[in-house]
């Protein structure tokens, strides 16, 4: 069946079976909407268990002690925080609320850790009160570190954030160079409130090679360690593990080439012929890689198998030390554990004709730190619409009032229309898309998150506790 709305040029989205389900039954968005209000955004954590055990199994097929961290950042639902345990994974946290929700919600501390960029001391506190491991990323954080302990009357566990040096990665603001770290250590101040447990780094990009780059320089680091004394049991590479959000590579290349040829301010493609920072006729590095290879499972394979410097593999060089990897995914645990559903409130054209297509929604909504999300939409037909449809092409258009309030920044088909009472669904939303940016500028509320519990829809307790705070 041709779908009911695409892409001028089309991003096709792979989609779990329970999203087919949603976007299959009319009815049941309309109510969705109708109780939850628009837009709503749906969790069915199902596909969170088998991204998890595809990088299980390509660590374990190396010998290479493992484990996983959510990056909570990505979603802020507590179902996220269920399902990640569920599997049997730790969660990373950003930030006060973040550790206090994960603690309160029994996740053992052993399995958290706090990688927050800038760290007040109220987080600093919990976290040593409850002996959760903090990455410490500078000098003065370790000074404030330091301080919080002594009050305690505990020692700080910590994973140092380390900056690699290496020239072939880009450079980064986050942790310190190992040099810096060493010559920390030797004080003054006395560094002994702190317990060095681990080495952290988190990379921007999706680069395998980067990765192991930096491993090898933590592994480097690690050695230092503990000819100072020092016993680190892991390196946590942090996340930008890869995933892939549409199937087809040549529908991918397709886009960008259409994207290159489209005549400059003619719209047909994107919003005011936008080229979302693309040069040429290659990939934007302004926008997520919503199609990529390797990914996930074969991806921490190629990572692995990396031979740094002739000293035998990455992975040799962890199990040699007995050193755990472990990682801090976030959009790739959540791949296709989320979509979220908004309702068309009108139809028009811009003062110069353009066909537009209202939501009620804005674009805080659905939207990263990308110049835009990639996939096309899907058009759920009401049963009885407003009005009748006609077709058209056009762009959708959200409630902030700003001329540039996209939703989304490229042209759609709608080859039957489209009316108030018809619904959108904008699918794999979970990592980052929902929550990441959203806003409530003009008064208008953040969505409601639901999840999955048998057949019927509930609210996520995330809900209750943004009204108590
Ligand atoms: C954002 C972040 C992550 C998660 O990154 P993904 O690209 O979602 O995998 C992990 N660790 C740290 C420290 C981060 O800041």
């Amino acid at each position: 069946m041709k779908p009911l709305m695409h892409g001028t040029a089309p991003l096709t989205a792979r989609l779990e079976p329970w999203m087919e389900r949603v976007v299959a039954d009319a009815a049941q968005c309309r109510e969705l909407i109708d109780t939850f209000g628009s837009p709503v955004n749906l969790h069915d954590f199902s596909s969170l268990g088998r991204n998890v055990e595809e990088l299980r199994s390509a660590a374990a097929r190396h010998s290479v002690d493992f484990q996983v961290y959510l990056a909570r950042k990505a979603n802020k639902t507590i179902g996220a925080i269920d399902a990640a345990v569920d599997a049997g994974c730790g969660i990373d946290v950003a930030s006060f609320h973040e550790l206090d929700q994960c603690l309160r919600r029994g996740v053992d501390p052993e399995l958290i850790i706090v990688t927050a960029a800038v760290k007040s001391p109220a987080l600093l506190r919990l976290a040593l009160e409850n002996g959760v491991v903090v990455s410490l990323d500078n000098r003065d954080e370790a000074e404030d570190l330091r301080e919080v302990a002594e009050s305690c009357g505990v020692r700080a566990r910590v994973a140092l954030r380390l900056a690699t040096e290496n020239a072939l990665v880009p450079p980064t603001r986050f942790g310190l160079r190992a040099a810096e770290w060493l010559e920390f250590l030797a004080g003054p101040p006395d560094p002994s409130r702190l317990r060095i447990v681990g080495i952290h780094f988190h990379l921007n990009g999706y680069s395998a090679e980067h990765r192991a780059l930096a491993l090898a320089e933590s592994v480097e680091l690690v050695d230092a360690l503990v000819d100072l004394g020092h016993a680190p049991g892991f390196i946590d590479m942090g996340g930008g593990i890869p995933m892939s959000y549409v199937d087809s590579a040549a529908q991918w290349a397709g886009f960008w080439e259409a994207l290159a040829g489209q005549p400059a301010g003619s719209g047909q493609i994107t919003w005011k012929s936008d080229s979302l920072g693309a040069v040429g006729k290659k990939p934007s590095k302004d926008v997520y890689p919503y199609h990529q290879s390797p990914v996930r499972g074969q991806w921490l394979d190629t990572v692995l198998a990396v031979e740094p410097a002739g000293a035998g593999s990455i992975a040799e060089l962890l199990a040699g030390r007995n050193l755990q990897l472990r990682c801090e995914p976030g959009r790739s645990l959540l791949d296709g554990c989320g979509m979220t559903l908004a309702a068309v409130a009108f139809g028009k054209e811009r003062s110069d004709g353009v066909p537009l297509l209202g939501l009620h929604m804005n674009r805080t909504q659905c939207r990263s730190t990308s110049a835009d999300f990639l996939l096309d939409p899907i058009l759920i037909h009401a049963a009885r619409p407003r009005r009748a449809r006609e077709p058209f092409s056009g762009f959708l258009v959200g409630a902030y009032c700003i001329e540039e309030e996209l939703i989304l920044r490229r042209r759609f088909e709608f080859p039957q229309g489209a009316a108030p009472n018809d619904v959108i669904a904008f699918p794999n939303t979970a990592g980052y898309l929902m929550h990441i940016v959203e806003s409530a500028s003009h008064q208008l509320p953040l969505a409601l998150n639901v999840f999955r519990d048998g057949e019927a829809w509930v609210q996520d307790e995330i809900e209750d506790r943004v009204l108590q705070a």
